[in-house]
């Protein structure tokens, strides 16, 4: 069933993780909303800091395959928490380069589920530090949403355009992290506040990738909370790079685009305020 106003959101993480660490909050909203959210971590995650990779003395290393279905399990129940479907592909972390197969792969996708709306990682993120596969994937879904809608692309099903791309920003130039050259600042933001609590329900199903302690999974909400949040101003917030300039005639109190969203002061209804700060000024 699809409504007039219905949105498709597809959101492409490198790992299971990064789909619900950034974007849990914003998918939740969605499907609140009833809007469709496909969820597509492009790897496992099986080999980038997994506990259950770790070999045992009794049963030294574990299979892939082991380590491949528990993960798959974690990231369906963090959907279903969330209300999104989930496509996880299988392309290798660690090894995949966003060949012309993968790109291939992603570009079906994208002309199958016709995304309004792609989110993925900023293809500067941690380039050239601890986590290569989230640059590798910014990058080969960025030039999938192009060839999504070229006439040359190699695909029998319909062209699509995507009409707005949201990144991921890369913030980590931290000493954990390790030295990206790259900080790409937010300049979008999502408030989640009203289903922080299925977002911590969500991160607490990602025990292979080191969330699901309470702990862990509140120490993220905080952390986000000061820094997101604190940016946004509002208690909790998901931050995106939104990718197309803005372009207008002239200049007013109040551009169209994405803030015609923004949050509204404090009791005030969107009808009081666009009556005193009309959109067309
Ligand atoms: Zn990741």
């Amino acid at each position: 069933m699809s409504r007039e106003d219905q949105l498709r959101i597809a959101v492409f993480g490198a790992h299971p993780a990064d789909c619900v660490w950034n974007s849990a909050g914003t998918i939740a909203v969605h499907a609140r909303n009833k809007d469709r959210v496909l969820v597509v971590p492009v790897t496992y995650g099986a080999r980038h800091c997994n506990p259950f990779l770790a070999p045992t003395k009794e049963e030294g290393y574990r299979p892939l395959e082991e380590v491949k279905t528990r993960k798959l399990d974690e990231i369906r129940k963090a959907c279903k928490i969330l209300g999104a479907d989930l496509l996880q592909l299988d392309f290798k972390d660690q090894i995949f380069v966003g060949n012309n197969e993968e790109i291939q792969k992603i570009t079906d996708i994208i002309r199958d589920f016709r995304p309004d709306i792609v989110i993925t990682h900023h293809p500067v993120d941690t380039a050239f530090s601890d986590q290569p596969d989230h640059a590798t994937t910014g990058t080969a879904v960025m030039r999938a949403v192009k060839y999504a809608n070229e006439w040359g692309a190699d695909s029998t099903k319909p062209g699509w355009h995507v009409n707005t791309v949201l990144l991921w920003p890369a913030r980590h130039n931290t000493a954990m992290y390790r030295v990206t050259p790259y900080i790409t600042p937010a300049n979008y933001y999502v408030e989640i506040t009203e289903v922080i609590d299925q977002k911590r329900q969500a991160l607490r199903c990602l025990e292979g990738s080191m969330l699901a302690t309470e702990e862990a999974a509140d120490a993220i909400i905080n952390a986000m909370s000061i820094t997101v949040g604190g940016a946004a101003g509002v208690p909790h917030a998901e931050e995106y790079v939104y990718t197309a300039p803005f372009v207008v005639k002239r200049l007013s109190r109040r551009e169209s685009g994405p803030h015609r969203n923004m949050l509204l002061p404090q009791g005030w209804t969107l009808e009081e305020y666009e009556r005193l700060f009309p959109l067309d000024r």
